[in-house]
């Protein structure tokens, strides 16, 4: 596991950015070794590799525009965009301040009709209010301006800047200018489901009050003081259209599956699943003092990543084969959002009714010896503990069989405490297993708690506790084959 996690964790796969080179670099890395063992590659169309599809999505400054009255506006001399993108044209209604508190008076929309409109609002809270006056249920209680537009069927908010806006608009113009966002297309969350937004300049605001029946500059130093201010319906023939257009760039990573072939003629046609990510941050914008900028992930999750290659190295070269079939998944993209393995469960490449359990593998690299601090919910745990999360959730079956392959193997100290569900960390949600788990399979969750590294750029390979590694992983390894060898265990059948 030190050599497989020296090349993992090294910088040249440049921390593992789900998509990047660096990342598919592992993945062909996992998959060299999956077929040199004689795994059977089950991603797609015969490999190792289960591809899923991505969009990164860039403002496109020279096609998002902002026209007023006939008069068009540049991004950003003229307006700032927010994230959603798409166009809305319409009619203007000025709503004041748009934040709606009815309790305390504030109900700026009440006896207007912006359906399809363009609602133009002062940003924030009026002086007087603060973010302490946004008591009880939200949409119910209060309403954010963009929330309460939408909600009355307005087809774009444009805000008024405050001070805070304007003092920051050429950081605020570059940021929006370079932000991306990547989304998995499978998972059609892309485009943004918001209201469409943008933040006027003080040209835009005299284009668009010019008329009205009160005078521009009046308007914008309201706005800028967060002064009271009363609505106003614009004339109707001030139309406004807002253009935000995106540069669009298909990308794509992939989940590495493979699977080992059970020994026994009917029980193989069940799995026993293994699961960790590869993926890890990539690169910090900047480097530290020491001169790294690269998030290498020698714990998170490269000690998974290699605890589970080494499982599948172990169990191929055991003869006889564990009786049921053993699916292994090295998911992409955990750190941005679980990616790999909500993929995985919708477009499984084994049935996943067939799945008699799953044991994810997520930070198990580290201990401390005794004198560390442990304080927090989520403390790492001394050389003989491990977190063992959610194996007594669905099955007990399932949870007395992980608690017996270790009590009579190396017998480490099972740490049940963040199964709890009020566990503030709420760690169960945090992993690849709650996909799985979702979905019916029986899964326990190995990790050995949170250090000063976590997330950080010292999390390296030199900081690894191999030997309470090696005891965890042969605790993992003894659990899959009992699970694997067990002709009456039945997960699925026994959380029913
Ligand atoms: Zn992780």
């Amino acid at each position: 596991m030190r050599d497989y996690l020296a090349f993992i964790a090294s910088d040249l796969l440049e921390g593992r950015e789900a998509p990047s080179r660096g990342l598919d670099i592992a993945a062909a890395f996992l998959a060299s070794h999956l077929g040199r063992l004689g795994l059977r590659p089950a991603g797609a169309d015969g490999t190792f590799f289960q591809p899923i599809a991505l969009t990164r999505r860039k403002l496109a400054p020279e096609r998002t525009t902002l026209t007023v009255g006939g008069r068009t506006l540049a991004f950003g001399d003229g307006f700032l965009p927010g994230d959603v993108t798409g166009i809305a044209e319409g009619r203007v209604v000025y709503v004041g301040n748009g934040t709606t508190i009815p309790s305390r008076g504030l109900d700026p929309f009440r006896g207007l009709d912006v359906t399809g409109c363009i609602v133009v609002s002062n940003t924030g809270l009026p002086a007087g209010f603060s973010q302490a006056d946004l008591k009880g249920e939200q949409g119910r209680d209060w309403e954010l301006t963009e929330d309460a537009a939408r909600a009355r069927g307005a087809a774009a908010v444009l805000f008024l800047p405050d001070y805070g806006v304007l003092a920051n608009w050429t950081a605020n113009r570059d940021i929006r200018a370079g932000r991306t966002s990547l989304s998995v297309d499978a998972f059609g969350e892309g485009a943004g489901t918001g209201l469409l937004t943008a933040t006027l300049s003080a040209p835009a605001i005299g284009a668009l009050f010019t008329g009205a029946p009160v005078p521009p500059q009046e308007i914008f130093q309201r706005a800028v003081r967060r002064e009271p201010a009363a609505p106003f319906t614009l004339p109707d023939r001030t139309v406004v259209r807002l253009e935000v257009a995106s540069a669009e760039e298909r990308l794509q990573t992939s989940n590495v599956v493979a699977v080992l072939e059970g020994s026994d003629p009917k029980l193989r046609e069940e799995y026993v699943a293994l699961g960790a990510h590869y993926d890890h941050l990539g690169l910090a914008p900047e480097a530290n003092a020491d001169g790294d900028r690269i998030y290498n992930g020698a714990d998170d999750d490269g000690s998974g990543t290699v605890a589970v290659l080494a499982i599948a190295e172990a169990l191929a070269k055991t003869r006889p084969r564990p009786k049921r079939s053993v699916l292994f998944v090295w998911h992409t993209g955990e750190e941005k959002g679980l990616w790999g393995s909500r993929y995985f469960t919708e477009h499984p490449t084994v049935p996943l009714d067939r799945v008699v359990g799953h044991l994810n593998v997520d930070m198990i690299g580290r201990g401390h010896d005794g004198a560390a601090a442990t304080n927090g919910p989520l403390a790492l745990t001394d050389r003989d503990s491990v977190y063992v999360v959610g194996s007594q959730r669905h099955s007990a079956a399932f949870g007395a069989l992980v608690a017996r392959v270790n009590a009579r193997y190396h017998g480490l100290r099972f740490d049940y405490s963040l199964d709890d569900p009020s566990d503030p960390g709420e760690i169960y949600d945090r992993s690849d297993h709650v996909h799985y788990a979702k979905r019916g399979v029986p899964i326990a969750f190995f990790f050995t708690g949170i250090h000063e590294d976590y997330h950080g750029l010292d999390d390296e390979i030199e900081r690894i506790d191999f030997g309470k590694l090696r005891r965890i992983v042969q605790t993992i390894y003894a659990t899959a084959r009992a699970i694997g060898d067990d002709p009456a265990f039945a997960g699925r059948a026994a959380s029913r």
